[in-house]
């Protein structure tokens, strides 16, 4: 019998409960913490809306879908097996690599069995009396747990816009994050596609090759920046796996969770020949890590605007129609304030013959009709539509469900004016409800497979706790909540990331969703340290509340 087996049953459930925890959604979040839940001997029962594990990586599908963290951090550090086991082919994986990856994990640590898939959790109210959550999902069934973690992701409630005419559209109508399972045949095809941010970005390129021609209808120009892909060689591959447990250290330790040289120095620390060879070398090695030059990229105009300029003068070299260029030089936001989408050929696909650039600030998409789009004066007939038009992220996937917490008050109206948090993990008023990589923590500007564990190895540890103190009940206090709420705004206030007026991190891409910065900006190892602090100072801004009995 293993360890946790024998856990599980020295210890009675209430008879009330159908289980300890359900966990929502079987991306990476889902699945390490199913894993880590069981192995601690909780009882857990999770949800899943699609068919299979995988999250992000099983719905997003579309061409040229890839990680553009570098696969071999993006990836899970918990198990020294599974990193031993598992070669990444590429730098960045492609989808279906990813998801086979996380196909595996679930097979190797036994978690199908844990998922109802194909059955989203619609509604989940906490009951004051019991101190247990009433979970209803999509198939009319109600399942009794003490905790609820949400592992719902970031970037997985679809955003269609509303557009005039969408749905009187006869071509095939695709939407990059719900892209068909099979194979979907672009050849020969006269294609749009609407969306210029980071799915687009690894599309466009791979559908141009294919299409008979491609309208990029754009409305905001991002910084793109050069990813370098390439197989991943055996040198580097034996490299890796001698050294993950320095790497992942490295990424625990880094301000985004990835093993990159941190900055020395300010970009007017140095002469204009240095910062220009600071920049050439960064963009050389291709990735994220152009955003280590210097250490104040993200609070200082002045500095950053040396590093718009490194790329303004790429992309002018690059694209040959100066038209085109202008068009595709970014003017609204600092670089690196929006999520940077990465590519190969991107900037290279404007001068092919069949693509053709509609920048819709100046020619607005009116109408689509059955046959095509009409922007501004023109026409443009489409065999196939796709949208790039990304997520409500963030909120979207966790205000999806109607989670209602003490007295029934809502979720959703406790957000009205924007989400609210303590460190992104709980709610106050929503007792023994977890977020995992919850709105106000680093969430997407760290990797988030290293900022999922740490989110569910705290989870998990506060749930051993309550355990062995006998504890059934815990919430952050409107205190703590407000402080950390404050704080994460305050911080992000000092830096260039609010000047992205049009950016999803502060739901800026949904009409009528509150505006506030729903990523908490102080850097990935300051957040954990202070996480581990609150643990360590017996849950400090946390209330639990015991059994009155006990
Ligand atoms: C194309 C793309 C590329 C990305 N590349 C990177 C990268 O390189 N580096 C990086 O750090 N991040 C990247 N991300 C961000 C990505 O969100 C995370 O890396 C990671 O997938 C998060 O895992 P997760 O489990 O938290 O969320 P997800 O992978 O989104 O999984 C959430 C799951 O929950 C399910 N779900 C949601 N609501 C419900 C419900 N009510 N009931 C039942 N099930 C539900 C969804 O169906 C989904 O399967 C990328 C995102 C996209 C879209």
């Amino acid at each position: 019998m293993s360890e946790a087996t024998a856990t599980q049953q020295k210890r009675p459930r209430s008879a009330s409960l159908d289980c300890d925890v359900v966990v929502v959604g079987a991306g990476f979040a889902g699945l390490y913490a199913i894993h880590k839940l069981t192995t601690l001997g909780f009882h857990v029962q999770a949800f899943e809306k699609g068919k299979g594990v995988g999250g992000v990586w099983y719905w997003n599908r579309y061409p040229g879908a890839r990680c553009d963290c570098e696969s071999y951090y993006y990836s899970y550090s918990f198990s020294p097996e599974l990193q031993q086991a598992w070669d990444w082919s590429l730098r960045y994986s492609e989808q279906p690599e990813i998801l086979s990856y996380l196909e595996h994990v679930a097979q190797r640590f036994d978690l199908e069995r844990l998922i109802r898939f194909e059955t989203a959790v619609v509604g989940a109210a906490y009951d004051d009396v019991s101190s247990a959550w009433r979970v209803t999902t999509s198939d009319g069934a109600v399942t009794m747990t003490r905790f609820l973690v949400t592992a719902a992701g970031c970037l997985s409630e679809v955003h269609w816009p509303d557009i005039p005419g969408l749905q009187s559209f006869e071509g095939r109508l695709l939407h990059t994050a719900q892209w068909p399972h099979e194979e979907v045949d672009l050849s020969g095809r006269r294609v749009g596609i609407i969306g210029t941010g980071a799915s687009a970005v690894q599309a466009i390129p791979r559908i141009a090759r294919q299409a008979a021609n491609l309208t990029v209808f754009q409305r905001t120009p991002n910084w793109v920046l050069p990813a370098r892909n390439a197989p991943a060689s055996s040198e580097f591959t034996a490299w890796y796996k001698a050294n993950y447990p320095q790497i992942r250290q490295r990424c625990l330790d880094s301000g985004g969770g990835v093993p990159f040289d941190p900055p020395l120095g300010a970009a007017f620390d140095v002469s204009d020949d240095e910062r220009q060879a600071v920049y050439e070398r960064l963009w050389a090695q291709g990735g994220m890590r152009f955003f280590t030059a210097f250490t104040d990229l993200f609070m200082s105009e002045a500095s950053n605007e040396t590093a718009q300029a490194f790329v303004r003068a790429h992309i002018l070299a690059t694209v040959r129609d100066p038209q085109t260029a202008h068009k595709l030089v970014p003017t609204d936001h600092p670089i690196g304030v929006k999520r940077p989408p990465l590519d190969d050929d991107y900037y290279e696909t404007f001068n092919r013959e069949n693509v053709t650039l509609v920048d819709v600030r100046t020619d607005r998409i009116e109408q689509i009709e059955p046959t095509g789009v009409r922007a501004g004066e023109a026409f443009h007939a489409l065999d196939d539509l796709v949208m790039a038009t990304g997520f409500d992220a963030l909120t979207g996937a966790i205000l999806a469900m109607d989670i209602r917490g003490r007295s029934g008050a809502k979720l959703s109206e406790k957000w009205r004016e924007g989400p609210q948090t303590y460190m992104g993990l709980g709610v106050a008023g929503f007792p023994n409800l977890f977020t995992i990589t919850g709105p106000l923590s680093p969430s997407v500007l760290a990797n988030m497979p290293t900022a999922v564990e740490q989110h569910a190895d705290w989870i998990a540890d506060c749930l051993v706790h309550m355990r062995s103190a006998g504890l059934t009940s815990i919430e952050p206090t409107e205190t703590a909540e407000r402080e950390w709420t404050a704080h994460s705004d305050e911080v992000v206030s000092a830096t260039l990331y609010p000047r992205a007026t049009s950016s999803w991190y502060q739901g800026a891409n949904i009409p009528g969703k509150p505006r506030r910065f729903g990523v908490y900006v102080g850097g990935f190892s300051a957040y954990r340290e202070r996480c581990e602090a609150i643990a360590a100072n017996g849950y400090e801004g946390f209330r639990f509340t015991a059994p009155a009995n006990a």
